[in-house]
């Protein structure tokens, strides 16, 4: 199996389920050769007037001429031979149709992820303009046009341009918008990849099914168009003859029974017409491997899980990562939303920090945050995210970017957005190597294959070659995850990856996980509502809760003892093995946004202990030993 006739022979395969589009295929096939080389095929030269016989004016098809020559499909007025007409009719109509169709698919689908990308301004005044070209009955605008421009082969092409572009751009757009805030264009616009190259490798190919059953129907209407407009006598000059213009010459004759003279161009349009849409249908279904049947991978078997121990010890200052008073506001119609409140965490070397709280709390954006991507209507209004003891908050975009995936990476909540559906895993991972790395693509290859398997991944170097969707979940979010460590990165923020998965699978990937933090010193912080994981995974714990957090420290000290309510009410609502037969308790109420600032405490109105005195600004309760701190957030904590 060469690299080269594999995906073709695969390609085939899927092609040829359908019958019809076999058949449309190869009529589309032969209608393409007879037009490449009609004047090797054609019995006669159509444009050469000096081979025309008049004595064999509208001879039947197969009929006697009165030369003694035999005419397949018919003659015309002039005794030319319908068969070449046609065959070279054919070649002038393609060549108008694919240059108008793909010059116009170059010009819309550049506009419209553009668009898409841009979107604010740039958007709406782009859409405005396919609007009103989209609001003008193509016909007309294309008369118009030649009635300005004039005839000839060049004019018409620009004129099927002009009024084509418009669906093109606005398919791209509505096919981009969606692509455009997926976290792997997060990723592209993270690893700087030049705005071209996130447009064309990034967004374009996931755009690409509903652009190419556009592009099958523009080239089949511009051919449809052309040919009308030359039938109305405002196209392609007599001279070159396209199957409108022949389809036009012979309709006079069709009255006096003459019919071959213009039912044979009709048919061939038909034909071309129609198998292009349908080659167009089969290709949409085939390009986008959604629609495809994906092959399930069986999971491998459970590695063993590595020993669970913090590594706490004199390195109480070797701290990659401190976020100090960190807020984030979204400014909504009813006033500022506090979504992160004056949140401050710090972690340790080798340490995985477990950020906990209920749909809505802020951890999301916590993390987002210290990853410098908030994107408005939010913004960073207070606060330092020292990555190494350097302010994130306070660096440009530019220099950010530089770091991101490098020094700090973030593994996102849905692998099925993380990773991109149409690359292959390898062309995904060697890129984020090489945007921070000058190393040759083998060893890309190399260290993209070594950090699947570190992950857990059997035989990395198949995983490579094959695309997302022909992984497991928990596969594929074990290469997003391989993707986040590629560069060695001291700090890792992952945003609930796991959730999504079954029970046995995550705790595998997080035993991985918390291997790897550890061998390799990594400062992490794992995002999560489920105190199970948090138990399980981590050696520090903060408990968040509409924006602040609330509680912090080690997680074996607050899972036994915790000392804010919130806190307390989580563990109730926590199925534990040693208290079979009792009743879970739940948090009465629910979360819900706060509009403005709110000095008291966000969760009195669902707490038990709550009285007047927890309107009142919160105090930070200071708990544990200076080796291993504690914090709570709370006029009453229960410790
Ligand atoms: P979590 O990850 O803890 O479930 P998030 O960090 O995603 O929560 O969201 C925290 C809060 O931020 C939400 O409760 C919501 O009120 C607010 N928020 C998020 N995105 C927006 C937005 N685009 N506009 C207004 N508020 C938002
Ligand atoms: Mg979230």
């Amino acid at each position: 199996m060469s690299a080269s006739s594999k995906p073709f022979a695969e390609f085939w395969r899927e092609y040829a389920r359908s019958p019809v589009a076999v058949v449309a295929l190869a009529v589309l096939m032969l209608l393409l050769l007879g037009a490449s080389f009609a004047p090797y095929l054609a019995p006669q030269n159509p444009y050469d007037l000096a081979s025309l016989r008049l004595e064999d004016s509208r001879t039947p098809p197969l009929g006697g001429a009165a030369s003694g020559a035999t005419y397949l499909l018919g003659s015309d007025v002039l005794g030319r031979d319908v068969l070449s007409a046609i065959l070279y009719g054919l070649r002038m109509s393609l060549m108008v149709g694919l240059t108008a169709g793909i010059v116009a698919f170059a010009v819309g689908v550049s506009v419209g992820l553009f668009s898409a990308y841009r979107g604010g301004r740039v958007d709406a005044l782009l859409m405005r303009l396919v609007d009103l070209q989209l609001s003008f009955p193509t016909l007309l605008v294309a008369l118009i046009l030649l009635a300005v421009l004039g005839k000839g082969l060049d004019k018409i092409v620009l004129a099927l341009i002009i009024v084509q572009w418009a669906p093109f751009a606005r398919t791209a757009r509505a096919a981009a918008l969606p692509q455009v805030h997926q976290e792997y264009m997060d990723a592209a616009r993270v690893l700087r990849l030049p705005l071209w190259r996130q447009l064309l490798k990034h967004l374009l190919p996931n755009c690409l099914p509903p652009l190419l059953v556009v592009l099958t129907i523009q080239v089949a209407s511009a051919i449809l168009l052309e040919s009308t407009l030359s039938y109305l006598g405002i196209g392609l000059p007599i001279s070159e003859p396209s199957l409108g213009l022949l389809i036009a010459n012979g309709s006079q004759f069709l009255l006096n029974g003459d019919y071959w003279i213009s039912l044979y161009p009709g048919l061939a349009l038909l034909l071309l017409v129609g198998s292009l849409n349908l080659v167009g249908d089969r290709l949409r279904e085939y390009f986008n491997p959604r629609l495809r049947k994906g092959v399930m991978l069986p999971l491998d078997l459970a590695p063993a899980p590595r020993e669970r121990q913090a590594s706490r010890g004199s390195d109480a200052d070797d701290r990659p990562l401190r976020v100090e008073g960190l807020s984030v506001v979204f400014d909504t119609p009813a006033g500022p939303l506090h979504a992160v409140d004056d949140v401050s965490l710090s972690v340790r070397r080798g340490e995985v920090l477990g950020l906990v709280g209920e749909s809505g709390s802020g951890k999301s954006m916590t993390a987002r945050a210290i990853m410098g991507m908030i994107n408005a209507p939010g913004r960073v209004t207070a606060g330092q995210v020292l990555l190494q003891g350097v302010d994130l908050v306070a660096m440009g975009e530019t220099e950010l970017q530089a770091r991101r995936g490098k020094d700090i990476s973030l593994i996102f909540q849905d692998p099925t957005t993380a990773l991109n559906p149409v690359l292959r895993i390898g062309s995904q991972m060697t890129e984020a190597v090489h945007a921070h790395r000058r190393v040759s693509d083998a060893q890309a290859q190399e260290l993209a294959a070594r950090m699947l398997a570190r992950v857990g991944i059997p035989s990395p170097q198949e995983r490579l070659a094959q695309y997302p969707h022909q992984l497991s979940g928990g596969m594929r979010q074990r290469v997003a995850i391989a993707i986040a460590l590629l560069n060695r990165p001291g700090v890792v923020l992952a945003d609930e990856p796991t959730t999504a998965l079954d029970v046995t699978i995550q705790s595998q990937i997080l035993a991985e996980f918390q291997g790897l933090a550890r061998e390799e010193g990594m400062a992490a912080i794992w995002v999560t509502h489920d105190l199970g994981v948090v138990e399980g995974l981590t050696q520090s714990v903060a408990v968040m809760y509409r924006g602040r957090i609330v509680e912090q420290g080690p997680t074996h000290e607050v899972l036994a003892a915790p000392a804010h309510p919130y806190t307390r009410g989580l563990l109730d609502s926590l199925p534990a093995a040693n208290t079979p037969g009792q009743r879970l308790r739940q948090i009465p109420g629910m979360v819900t946004s706060k509009v403005g600032k709110d000095p008291g405490c966000g969760f009195r109105d669902r707490c038990s202990r709550a009285d007047e005195r927890c309107a009142t600004p919160v105090p930070v309760v200071r708990l544990g030993t200076a080796d291993a701190p504690r914090s709570a957030l709370c006029h009453h904590p229960l410790v």
